[in-house]
C-alpha cells in the first residue's frame, strides 16, 4: 500500500487509536511508519492496557512491527506519523530507529518531549535527528482524546485502569531475593 497523503497516513493512525480504545479501553493512540517511498511499513495503537506492558505505546509498537517488516532496525528514511505528541520513550526510540521524519497531531503539555517538555528528537547532542512536522490534523487527534477522557469519566465506560490481562493469572512467580543496601 501506497499512502500518498499526509492525510491518508492520518487517517489510519486515527484508525488505529479508535480501535485501541474500542478493543481494551486503552488511550486512543495511533502511529504509521512509512518508508521513503511512501509505503506503509506498519501501523500501531496504544496496546498498554491490552497486555499490561508500559512500553506497549503506539509509537513502538509500530516501530517493532516497521522493523520487523524491514528486516533491520535501522528505519533510515522512514516517517513516523502519530496522532499525539511522543513521550520521552517513544521520541528517544524514535531517534533510536533512525527515523528521518516525525509528523504528529497535537501537542502533549504533560508528557510531549519534542515540543513540549523536551526536544529529544532534535537535540545535536545525540547522534542523530528528525526532522519535525507538528500540528498536522491536529482537531481530528484532539477530538479523539477528548472524546475518550470525556467516556472514561463516566462509570460505565470500558477500559477499567484496574482490570488485569488474561496472562496474569498464568505468570511464573517472581523470585525473591535478600536485598540489603
Ligand atoms: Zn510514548
Amino acid at each position: 500500500m501506497v499512502v500518498s497523503r499526509w492525510d491518508e497516513a492520518f487517517d489510519l493512525a486515527l484508525k488505529a487509536g479508535r480501535e485501541a480504545w474500542r478493543r481494551s479501553g486503552d488511550v486512543p493512540v495511533g502511529a504509521v511508519v512509512v518508508d521513503a517511498e511512501g509505503y506503509l511499513l506498519a501501523v500501531g495503537g496504544n496496546e498498554r492496557e491490552l497486555t499490561g506492558d508500559p512500553t506497549a505505546h503506539a509509537e513502538i509498537v509500530a516501530l517493532r512491527a516497521a522493523a520487523r517488516q524491514r528486516g533491520r532496525w535501522r528505519l533510515t528514511g522512514c516517517s513516523l506519523i502519530v496522532t499525539l505528541e511522543p513521550c520521552a520513550m517513544c521520541a528517544g526510540a524514535a531517534v533510536a530507529a533512525r527515523i528521518d521524519r516525525l509528523v504528529y497531531g497535537v501537542d502533549d503539555p504533560k508528557a510531549g518531549a519534542v515540543a513540549s517538555l523536551f526536544d529529544v528528537v532534535r537535540d545535536p547532542r545525540l547522534p542523530h535527528q528528525i526532522a519535525v512536522t507538528r500540528g498536522l490534523r491536529a482537531d481530528d487527534c484532539a477530538a479523539l482524546l477528548r472524546d475518550f477522557f470525556t467516556h472514561r469519566r463516566s462509570p460505565r465506560s470500558p477500559g477499567n485502569p484496574n482490570s488485569k490481562p488474561k496472562w496474569f493469572e498464568n505468570r511464573p512467580k517472581p523470585n525473591h531475593f535478600d536485598l540489603e543496601f
